[in-house]
């Protein structure tokens, strides 16, 4: 039996995506083959990685000018990637610090360029998104970054920030393609897939063609954006059978209605979430309102000594992997595009029981 899975990541997918995809398993539409065992350089492997970028193309408007790249390494790869590939004739790189990932992202970066923490949340333990009218951006730095939702604080940006010619490059690795963005305020946009687009073991960047001259000389091929863009991603082996699965959820989230519609439902799941949250003193919920997740809800019981008694009693109840990062502690309930509302509803249900049965 299917439980509701609150992963952080890997996470939640679409059930008729995977349906889709053990039906597909053994003979892939008549060629008698798995996915997982055809040739990338195949017309079938690269009619189904077209069709991927297609869709995601379509999904997130993406202009014409930028490039979708099916690369490998992860987020955290990225953190190194992304500067060895912009900061080619500069010197520094400015960073928004709001929390764990942020800081990853410095940590990787200081080993390629010199980083200007230009704004940090972590006075008030990363519990907010510092606003652009505290931003201190240094002179001529190669980019921005930001990680517009921090997975483990449960922090997201509600709003874009607008930098004008310094490209902007985001982590959106646990909200991309769950609410409506507009590409071309971004630089490069990037992320781990095993959130709301597929299996881990695909990173998706898109990056805009006029960055892609900046690149330092280490760079390596693999994780080259110029080379790999040139090679439709494929400098190396992509991550055959991750794109197809990939393909397959920009699928079922075009038939959902595309992401606008996906972004409705989030909000609805996530005011489910939080109205019970604001309404109840048992749990408390360290995010600032206005810059809270709709896809990671952390919330703490205000006796931590329950936790356990908590997450045994959800587990019984059909919910899983509700313990927050061992970080942060408490409880996070991920609820990215593929966690029904019934899941929220749920879980909701079960939190005002547990009150009622120990507040
Ligand atoms: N950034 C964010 C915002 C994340 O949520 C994660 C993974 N949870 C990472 C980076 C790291 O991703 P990966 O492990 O795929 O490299």
């Amino acid at each position: 039996m299917r439980v509701f899975n609150f992963s952080a990541g890997p996470a939640v997918l679409p059930e008729t995506v995977l349906e889709r995809a053990a039906a597909e398993m053994l003979d892939w539409r008549g060629t008698g083959m798995s996915v997982m065992e055809m040739s990338h350089r195949g017309k079938e492997f690269i009619g189904i990685a077209a069709k991927a970028e297609a869709d995601l193309r379509t999904l997130l408007a993406i202009p014409a000018d930028y490039k979708v790249l099916f690369l490998q390494g992860g987020a955290i790869g990225e953190n190194a990637i992304v500067p060895m590939n912009l900061v080619g004739g500069h010197k520094v790189a400015d960073y928004i610090n709001t929390g764990e990932w942020s800081k990853k992202s410095i940590k990787e970066a200081k080993k390629y360029c010199t980083v200007n923490v230009a704004a940090s949340s972590e006075d008030l333990d990363f519990t907010y998104v510092p606003p652009q009218s505290a931003w201190k951006l240094s002179d001529d730095p190669a980019f921005v970054h930001v990680c517009t939702n921090e997975t483990i604080g449960g922090v997201e940006y509600q709003w874009t920030p607008d930098i004008g010619r310094i490209p902007l490059v985001a982590d959106m690795s646990s909200h991309l393609l769950s609410r409506v963005i507009d590409v071309s305020k971004y630089g490069v946009i990037y992320g781990g897939a095993q959130k709301n687009a597929g299996p881990a073991g695909l990173t998706l960047v898109i990056v805009r063609g006029d960055l892609l001259d900046r690149a330092l000389p280490i760079t390596p091929s693999a994780f080259h954006w110029k080379e790999q863009a040139a090679a439709d991603s494929m400098v190396n082996t992509p991550p055959t059978y991750a794109i197809y699965i990939a393909g397959l959820v920009f699928e079922w989230l075009l038939a959902q209605g595309g992401v606008a519609a996906i972004e409705q439902r989030n909000i609805a799941k996530a005011k489910m979430l939080y109205d019970y949250l604001d309404a109840t003193r048992f749990y408390t919920s360290p995010a600032r309102k206005a810059d809270r997740s709709r896809m990671n809800v952390r919330f703490h019981l205000h006796d931590e000594s329950l936790n356990e008694a908590f997450l045994k009693g959800a587990k019984a109840a059909g919910m899983d992997q509700l313990k927050g990062h061992r970080v942060v502690g408490g409880m996070r309930a991920s609820i990215y595009n593929a966690m029904p509302i019934e899941g929220v509803r749920t879980l909701v249900e079960y939190m005002k029981a547990f009150e009622q049965r120990h507040g």
